[in-house]
This record gives C-alpha cells, structure tokens and sequence, in this order.
C-alpha cells in the first residue's frame, strides 16, 4: 500500500498545473473506472486487472458549442499508446462514435475506444487521456490508474475450478435448509450440509459498481473478472452509447484462462441459459436481457471461453423464429422467443480487438442446428442425457436445454417424479393433481408428456415431465470436461431458483432449492476428493429477500386450513395461534425420502421464514400446490398455466394473513448484506477472512496461475 500511496501523490504533484491549465472539451467518462484518494477517498479506488488480462479504454467527450472532437489521445505512463482521430476513425481495433449515444451529452460528443488492451507490468499504472476539439483547444484528463496485480509464484497451482453459486443464497437460506435436511438435536445439528463442511470459509461484500444492492449481473461478474460491473451489465463497464453490445469489455476469467493455457468452460443452472449468472461468465452486455445475442454468443464465441457444457433451460432462444415476431399471449408455435431487437452485431473495433465473431441480427437462425453441426451433443431431456454420459467417451461438448425457460424448482420436479412412481403419496402439497397435467405442445417440444405419468402435475402442465435435477447435470458436466482434461476447466453450477423462489417469497420452493444446491455441491466436493489438484468454490452473489429464520409452525397442516376457513385473514388466529418463537419453535422434524428431499413440507413444527425485504403478500404458511407465474415462459399467457397465480399478492388472497410490503412491486427484493463463502481443495486457503467480491478472481488466479503453497 505504502507503494502505491506514493507513486500517486508523485504523480499529483506533477500534473496538478498541467491539469488547472485546461478547460475544454469537457473528458465526462474514462474507462477503466478509477478514482484515486485524492478525490475525497480515504485509500484509491482503482479497477484492477492480473498479468495481460485484456480490457477496453474508452473516453466519452464533449465538446463546446460549434465546434467538433478532432482527437483523442490514450498515454499511458507517459507514453503515447495511441492517437486517434475523426478522420481515421473505426479502424482496426479503435473506434470513434459520435452517433448513437445516450441522452444528455452535448452536440458533437464522441465515444473513442481502444479494444483488448493489456499491460504485462505489475503495479500501479498512470492513463492519460487529452482531446482536441476543432478550435483547437486541448483537454488532459490526468487522473486516471488502473492496476495490473503481480501473482506470488508459490507451487503447486489448481488445474481446474468448481464455482458453485447459489443465487441469493444468505446465511438464512442455508441454515433453513440444513434444519429440514439434518434436523438439530439437543441444539445441535444432527449434521451438515455439504457446503457446510468445506474447511475454509470467508465472507464477502457484494456491492456491484453503482448500487450497495446488485443484481445478478455484477454479482457473477465481479467474481469472474476482478472488476466492478454496474447493474444488469456483464462482463462490461458502462458507457454513453446505447448499443448493449459495444460496452467496453474485461475479460472474464474463462477467456484469459483459455487464452493463455487452453482451459475449458462449462456452465449449469436451473435458470434458463440466457439469464445474467451463466451469461456473466462468457458473454459481454450491458443489458442482460438481450437474449437472442447472448445465447448466439455462447456458440460464435467459442473459441474464445473453451466453453463446452451449457445445461439449463431456455430453448425458447435456440428456436428458430421464422417471422422474427413476438406477439404478446400469442407465443409463437415452436416457443421461440428469437427476436432481432435482442440479437447481436458487434462494431468492427470490437471484432478485431477481441477477435470476436461479428454476429448478425437473426431471429430465424436454428440455433440447436448451429451446435450440432458445431460438434455439440445435444439433450432435450433428462434420458437422453443420461444416455450422453453413460458411455465411456462422453461427447467432447455437450447441450442441454430441458425447458423452454427457467428449469421447473426442485418441489415441481420432485413432486413430477413422485406422482410418476410409488412414491405418489409422499408428493407435497397435492403435487399430483395440480393443474391439468396437460403441457402446452409446440413444435418445439421434444419431451411429449409421457403415459406412464397420466396424473398432472407442474412439470406436466410446463409441458416438460422429463427434467434432470441440479445435481444430475452437475454429474454429467463433470462427466464431460474430466474426459479430455489435460489443460483444466472451469465450471459454474448455479442453483438459479433459489434466488428466484425467494423473490416470490415461496418458502418451501426456494428451501427444496437450497437442497437441490448442496446436493449439486456434494458432486463437485466427491470430484474434489479424487482430484486433489480442484479448487471449489461455494458462495452466492447477493442475498434475496431478506430471509429470517423466525421459528416454527405450532399446529399441523389440518388445524391450519381449519383456521384459514374459519379466520380467513385474521392475525390473531394466523400468526399469533400459529407461529412458534423461542422454544415455542423447539425443533422441527422433517423426514427425508430416498430421493433426499422431504416426505412432507407441511408437517407440524415446519420452518418458518419472514422476510425484510418483502413486497406485500398473503401468507397461510402453507406449501403453495402451484408455483408463481414466471413471466419468463413463452407461454405463460395460455392454458394451463395462466391459472397460476399472477404473484405473491395474488397468492391466497382469500384467506391468508396479510403482511404489507416494504418495497416497491410485485416481489421481493435483493440485500446488501454479506454472504458467506466456503472453499475447498488446491488453493481454498485464500479464501480466508473477509473480503470484496472482485477480490475473488484474484484468488482464483492465484490459486490457477501463482499456485500456493502447501
Ligand atoms: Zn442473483
């Protein structure tokens, strides 16, 4: 630190009369964000990068009134690394816009771009940037830096790496879900979760670039670029165009990894593929919701990740659209959702700087087609998945895309497979009967509801009865990144919906989640023990809801619907006859099926969850037989499943309690707080204490690259 606080005030002192000497143009953006101690902060905010990992500089300027940007000028440590200018402009891998940009910026402002720089000296380094507007008057913005973070060369370096990511899994979450698996005894836990037994643990600050509250973008992103995203952008920095493509770039650690030593990438979740966790791991966006671009990506791009597992849901954007069209409640036949206002063309600078692909704006494209023909393996459902990987060559790339959206929750899926067997009596919550058990058929549709599961259930009514389970694609996943593995991999297994279930506030959901998870982690824990050289991460990118852990239910399932009837609403009956605090909550008891998950959700003494952050809702406590619409799904607008409830205040209005939000909106929102880390395996000794998110690729750089001692 003593270093760095004097390389800066050196550098203060030198262009302190430089600086004063210009006025205009006006410098309003320069990227990487920095801003250094002098501007008010007690020690400098600096973007950091490791050895040679690439990123964008960009500037935005505008220039006064009547006149025009001529050039900018990127020095760095005194040395001129380039000159561009109106006139040269957009080429090779520099670029100068002046159209396109967002409002606000005064007329004749210009966006100017160098791409897919990199710096292979460690320590602090200086960015300057001056711009010539026509009249000759020139502006130096001097107060810049980035660093460029030195890796001790220790020893024995991690080959590959597991991220487990639980989305909006706080200390909450997990405890809730380690009382319905283990149950406690005398007050102690009769057991542990997986991820409770990882050795080294740590906590960390999740802040994204503009909020003290992310999103799942800056969540991941952070994570796997060692930089600050600001909300619903990946893999970027922000800017002043409204292009979500063009955003300047950092690299991810899958590209650098891959770059420099050839390591793969896969990527699991229950979410559909698109959605910001994976996304931020491969794609670069300011807009996470531009679906059609960033699964084309996923493919064109390639060569550049080692990306070769993506499993998850989300077909709809792999479908071709042939009319390019979307109407509202009237999907299109197939389900696609391909449109071109979400797809992709990269600017030239971009292209060469990155040596990414071009992309084309094509809601036609047959995308499943296109990874195929790639070499992919593709599996619509859970069989032939199984088939996949049964074999001893696994495919060398593997597909999987099991629901049009995001993946059914463990509780429907579970549920599916227990109404399909002998199990039936031990579904929750008439998890059997809901709804028709009639999907809605589309061409896109390769799972037919199958005959020997005639009852209905949710996955029926989604129209995908045949779903693996998280901890199933993280088998397969592992299965084919250790078949041809003599360069490494990094994996990321999102559990999506835990995340998602707590934003709906449906408790039994996003608990059955939480297990699901662990179940997934216990996958990459086992490969861990018989690959001693894996690092494994499990941590989440924000906590969801502001979960608390309040007690637990004093009455059983029949006293409960006795009392909805009877005292439809009332607190004093619903929560005051009802919900157990100190030893009134004692220790609930759950019984766990064969398949992991509980008999029962509703059993006397069940956990029960407030949350902080909640938006207004009904609660009866109570399993809810049908999940919350999730306006993700193409065909959320008809029959069965727009006779879901529309949201949590549309959830058993008639009779539960009501609990008056305290913010904004259908659903409940993300925290601030802190989320816990557990690591294991070659390298888990850095992640000890107490640290910032982006802190984390830097330690998995050093445990991949640098190596640790042991
Ligand atoms: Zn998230």
């Amino acid at each position: 630190m003593s270093r760095f606080l004097v390389s800066l005030s050196l550098l203060a002192n030198l262009f302190l009369l430089a600086s004063n000497a210009y006025s205009d143009p006006l410098i309003s953006r320069v990227t990487p964000p920095s801003k250094p101690y002098h501007q008010g902060q007690n020690e400098p905010v600096t973007a950091r990068f490791l050895t040679d990992q690439r990123f964008d500089l960009q500037t935005t300027v505008q220039p006064d009134a009547g006149t025009t940007i001529t050039q900018v000028r990127f020095v760095i440590d005194g040395k001129e690394l380039v000159k561009i200018s109106a006139q040269n402009s957009n080429t090779a891998n520099t670029s100068f816009v002046t159209t396109g940009l967002v409002e606000g910026l005064k007329p004749n402002s210009a966006v100017v771009s160098f791409r897919g720089y990199s710096n292979k000296q460690e320590g602090i380094h200086h960015l300057v940037v001056e711009a010539t507007q026509s009249d000759l008057k020139v502006t130096a913005d001097e107060w810049h830096v980035f660093e460029i973070v030195g890796l001790q060369r220790l020893g024995s370096k991690a080959k590959n790496v597991i991220i487990f990511l639980g989305d909006g899994m706080g200390a909450t979450h997990r405890t809730a879900a380690r009382i319905v698996a283990k149950s406690y005894e005398q007050g102690k836990a009769n057991g542990r979760l997986a991820m409770d037994t990882f050795p080294v643990s740590g906590l960390v600050m999740t802040a994204s670039l503009n909020s003290i509250v992310t999103d799942s973008s800056p969540g991941m992103s952070n994570y796997v670029t060692g930089n600050k995203a600001n909300n619903n952008e990946e893999g970027v920095f922000p800017d002043d165009t409204k292009d979500a493509f063009d955003n300047p770039r950092v690299e991810y650690l899958s590209e650098y990894l891959h770059r420099i030593k050839g390591t793969s990438l896969g990527l699991v979740t229950t979410a559909d593929v698109f959605d910001a966790t994976p996304a931020a791991n491969a794609v670069h966006t300011s807009d996470r919701g531009k679906g059609s671009g960033i699964v084309d990506q996923y493919l064109d791009d390639q060569n550049l990740t080692g990306l070769r597992v993506l499993m998850g849901g989300g077909r709809k954007w792999f479908l071709p659209n042939a009319s390019g069209k979307i109407e509202k409640n009237q999907p299109v036949i197939n389900g696609s959702q391909r449109t071109a206002s979400s797809d992709y063309v990269l600017p030239d600078d971009l292209v060469t700087g990155w040596g990414a692909a071009k992309g084309a704006k094509d809601p036609e494209r047959n995308l499943i087609a296109d990874f195929r023909s790639a070499g992919w393996q593709y599996a619509p459902n859970y069989s032939v998945l199984k088939d996949a990987i049964s074999t001893k060559n696994p495919p060398h790339q593997l597909l999987g895309l099991f629901t049009f959206s995001n993946m059914n929750v463990a509780f429907d899926k579970i549920n599916g497979r227990r109404c399909a067997s002998e199990a039936s009596a031990s579904a929750f919550a008439n998890g059997c009967a809901a709804g028709t058990g009639k999907g809605p058929f589309g061409e896109g549709i390769e799972t037919p509801l199958s005959s020997s599961s005639p009852r209905g259930s949710v996955v029926h009514d989604f129209g995908f009865p045949d779903q693996p389970m998280l901890d199933e694609m993280t088998d397969a996943a592992l299965k084919v990144l250790d078949h041809d593995n003599d360069k490494g991999f990094i994996l990321m297994v999102e559990g999506a919906s835990i995340d998602k279930q707590s934003h709906l506030m449906d408790t039994d959901r996003w608990i059955l989640e939480v297990l699901e998870f662990d179940r997934a982690v216990a996958m990459g824990q086992r490969y861990a023990q018989a690959h001693p050289d894996t690092l494994v991460i499990v941590t989440a990118d924000h906590e969801c809801s502001g979960a608390s852990l309040i007690g637990s239910l004093k009455v059983n399932r029949d006293t409960v619907a006795k009392n909805l009837a009877s005292d439809p609403g009332k607190a004093a009956v619903l929560r005051d006859k009802q919900v157990g605090v100190y030893e009134g909550a004692g220790f609930p008891r759950y019984r766990i099926l064969a398949d992991g998950y509980p008999a029962d959700t509703d059993i006397q003494g069940k956990v029960l969850i407030g949350y902080g952050a909640n938006a207004d809702r009904y609660e009866t406590w109570l399993s809810n037989p049908r999940p919350t619409s999730d306006s993700q799904q193409p065909f959320i607008g008809v029959e069965p499943l727009n006779t879901y409830p529309a949201h949590p205040a549309a959830r058993n209005a008639e009779n539960g309690l009501f609990i008056a939000g305290q913010v904004p909106g259908d659903n409940a929102v993300h925290t601030g707080t802190d989320v816990p880390l557990g690591a294991m395996g070659r390298g888990a000794t850095l992640f000890t204490g107490f640290f910032d998110n982006t802190d984390v690729f830097f330690k998995i750089g050093q445990a991949m690259l640098g190596g640790v001692r042991e």
